[in-house]
């Protein structure tokens, strides 16, 4: 296994990888907030997601809405953190004569994604070598730093759906956290073998989105429902049931259908 939170900080502070690094985020932060494509099935980051949500979401009866302080201080944040990290690992993997890639559009069974990084070392191996999917991960909670056994499944799942489009067993999430005390970076690896089961079994359960009825809501996790814009969902927090979010809902049911 490759050393990834030394290298991540080595390349930070060495000239010649810091510039190489700052040439990568150049090239690779321009399309970091372009939109995704129109949504017309699963995707891999779809993991964990609620299949309800899910269902709409594919049928196009509601589209992804975030309040500006989770757009801003969660995902705006992630998404440039995790690149630059990203940046100075490839950095750090290509002075070393790693053949790295950089948000690869991958597709597995039929589900797209993009990888944050997927490295392998060179072809005149013969073979790939050592190889593994790098996927990044931040966050506002310290804890998530200390307790390795609360790693969210449903970011295992992510990153083990890629590593099976790439064909490789290892795969590692690096978590960065606004720790004040302490490691700001926490490491963990993975094995594709100890977890492909577990992906089969979560791509089954969300397949029920792209089927002709709207399912129950089953969220992982209380927070997916909070600002969901599946308003006529009882698990909803803003959910009151109304004559107008029951007639949403049995258009919905009605499209759907069609
Ligand atoms: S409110 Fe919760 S259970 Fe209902 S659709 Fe949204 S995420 Fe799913």
């Amino acid at each position: 296994m490759i050393e990834i939170e030394s290298r991540i900080k080595h390349a930070a502070v060495d000239d010649t990888l810091r510039a190489a690094a700052s040439a990568l985020w150049k090239r690779h932060a321009l399309t970091l907030f372009d939109p995704h494509d129109e949504r017309n099935g699963l995707r891999v980051s779809d993991a964990g997601q609620c299949v309800r949500k899910l269902y709409n979401l594919v049928n196009g009866t509601i589209v992804d809405t975030f309040s500006p302080e989770v757009q801003l201080d969660n995902l705006d944040n992630g998404t440039m953190v995790g690149c630059w990290r990203a940046c100075l690992l490839a950095a750090s993997l290509e002075a070393d004569g790693f053949v790295v890639e950089m948000e690869p559009t991958v597709e597995h069974d039929g589900t797209p994604g993009h990888i944050d990084l997927y490295f392998h070392e060179p072809e005149w191996t013969k073979d790939l070598g050592e190889a593994a999917v790098i996927e990044f991960k931040s966050t506002n909670w310290t804890g998530a730093l200390d307790h390795p056994e609360k790693s969210k499944r449903y970011q295992i799942l992510q990153a083990a759906k890629y590593a099976a489009a790439k064909g490789c067993d290892d795969f590692a999430i690096v978590t960065v956290g606004p720790a004040a005390r302490g490691a700001k970076m926490r490491v963990d690896w993975f094995s594709l073998g100890d977890w492909q089961h577990a992906v089969i079994g979560e791509w089954l359960r969300l397949s029920a989105a792209l089927g002709p009825v709207e399912p129950d809501g089953d969220p992982d996790f209380a927070w997916r429902c909070k600002g969901c814009a599946v308003e006529w969902c009882d698990k909803n927090p803003e959910y009151a049931a109304t004559d107008e979010l029951l007639v949403k809902r049995l258009e919905a049911s009605v499209n759907a259908r069609i």
